[in-house]
């Protein structure tokens, strides 16, 4: 497994769960270390566990040397990260094309090379050019996207809705069964197509996700003018089996390490090939938007100037159950409400350090107490479990003003009434807004 992150940690350790022999391999060579000295990267639930029972059963192991870690493999997997190229928003395959000339050089004959990470269609054909350069023995090229959602991704790796392979050999095919041969036994169904059909599927996946995230996001500011509840607008088209329940939360815009990159990248894929998808065009352009509404939003449920007001930010992972900062919405919010005079307070319960690499001049917590502490506003911008659950009543002795914008839509608007605070949410009408008295 080449890349030991977000996808090429746990598929590495899910693999050697399911009893294949598996190297997980990292130019990083901190990340390598941590891991050989029995610590994690990365936080993601489960995996912690994982790791440890299959290093300790010879499963799993972990190294710097790529060239001598592919000797003996059967299956090598690219699984490094595939970045927005600098300035044009194409996606960067440099790792991806270093990794796969590192593979080509010292891997065995009749290995396979499948890429894990997210590639723009043609990568794959791209690869094997490149690897014929090196070697006149051809390796086997195949796609394998990934669909595991961190938080959830030790689940998502191991029971998956489907898994997508592409090849352009029956050995490869074979090949590919094999290492997946533990999907026979929960029936999950496997699409076997060619390298350019699977690489497509990922982007349209992702794009599709993007839109619908986006969708239910325009209907709930026009809730907002309209008396509707987006919650239950939700629910009632969720219900739809056509439509389904899952990515119609209304929220701060989409963010993380693949929706605003996959988005970017696919656009300028279409542009490449003359054959624009403006609708995605249009995604971006809304969810780019969405992040600065939430601004004003802030900034008007603050009475209209948040200068020299504290506002606390509660979460800055681009969503919960992970440590990942990766274009979060709380990295374009914070630092448009200092622009315009506020002193920010942030709490997260897993992505302080990685927030740390992104996040100036705010003033960090290790508890959401001592960040509510002297607030003139509480924005929870991620929907932590930890936050459901905090005490109203100390909340309140400790804010200068009692407000909270939520812009997850987490809390029960009449719990919050009832303790007293003044309470902003999304797409739902004044009802449910700010205490009217106030705004
Ligand atoms: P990541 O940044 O967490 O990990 C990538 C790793 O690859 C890094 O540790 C980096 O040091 C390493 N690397 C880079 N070049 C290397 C090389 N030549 N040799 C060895 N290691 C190298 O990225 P990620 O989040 O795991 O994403 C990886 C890919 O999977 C991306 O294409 C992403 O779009 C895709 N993907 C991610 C997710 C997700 O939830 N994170 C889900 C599905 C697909």
């Amino acid at each position: 497994m080449v890349g030991t992150g977000y996808v090429g940690l746990v598929s590495g350790a899910c693999f050697s769960e399911l009893g294949l022999d598996v190297t997980c391999v990292d130019s990083d060579k901190d990340k390598i270390d941590t891991l050989l000295d029995g610590r994690l990267p990365i936080y993601e639930p489960g995996l912690d566990r994982l790791v440890t029972d299959n290093v300790k059963a010879g499963r799993l192991h972990f190294t710097n040397d790529l060239s001598t870690a592919v000797i003996g493999a059967k299956a090598i997997f690219i699984a490094v990260g595939t970045p927005s190229r600098r300035g044009d928003g194409h996606a960067d395959l440099s790792y991806v094309y270093a990794a796969a000339e590192e593979i080509a050089k010292n891997a065995d004959e009749g290995a396979i090379v499948v890429t894990k990470s997210t590639v723009p269609v043609g990568t794959g054909s791209q690869i094997k050019k490149r690897i014929s350069v090196i070697r006149n023995d051809e390796l086997e090229v195949a796609a394998n996207p990934e669909f595991l959602r961190e938080g959830s991704a030790i689940n998502d790796f191991m029971y998956p809705d489907r898994v997508i392979i592409g090849v352009e050999s029956i050995r490869a095919e074979g090949i590919m069964n094999d290492v997946y041969s533990f999907l026979s036994l929960n029936k999950t169904p496997v699409v076997m197509t060619s390298l350019e059909t699977a690489e497509m599927i990922k982007y349209a996946s992702n794009t599709f996700l993007a839109t619908k995230i986006t969708f239910i996001n325009e209907f709930s500011d026009l809730c907002e003018k309209t008396g509707a509840d987006i919650n239950d607008v939700a629910l009632g088209i969720g219900l739809d089996d056509r439509i389904g329940r899952k990515f119609l939360n209304a929220g701060p815009g989409f963010g993380g390490s693949c929706f605003p990159k996959d988005t970017r990248a696919l656009v300028q894929t279409a542009r490449d090939y003359k054959s624009p998808i403006t609708l995605v065009e249009q995604v971006i352009s809304i969810n780019e938007q969405r992040k600065m509404d939430m601004v004003s939003k802030i900034i008007e449920s603050c009475g209209g100037s948040v200068l020299s007001k504290r506002i606390t930010i509660l979460g800055l992972t681009f969503k919960p159950n992970t440590d990942d900062v990766r274009d979060a919405p709380s990295l374009v919010i914070i630092p448009e409400l200092i622009k315009v005079g506020a002193s920010i307070s942030v709490y997260d319960p897993k992505g302080m350090s990685e927030a740390h690499m992104y996040i100036d001049n705010v003033s960090w917590n290790d508890d959401p107490y001592s960040a509510i502490d002297g607030a003139d506003g509480v924005v929870i911008l991620t929907e932590w479990d930890e936050f459901k659950s905090l005490d109203l009543d100390k909340m309140k002795r400790l804010v200068n003003t009692p407000l909270i914008i939520d812009l997850r839509n987490m809390f029960r608007p009449d719990d919050i009434f009832k303790k007293g605070f003044d309470y902003v949410s999304i797409g739902r009408s004044s009802v449910y807004g700010a205490n009217k008295n106030r705004l």
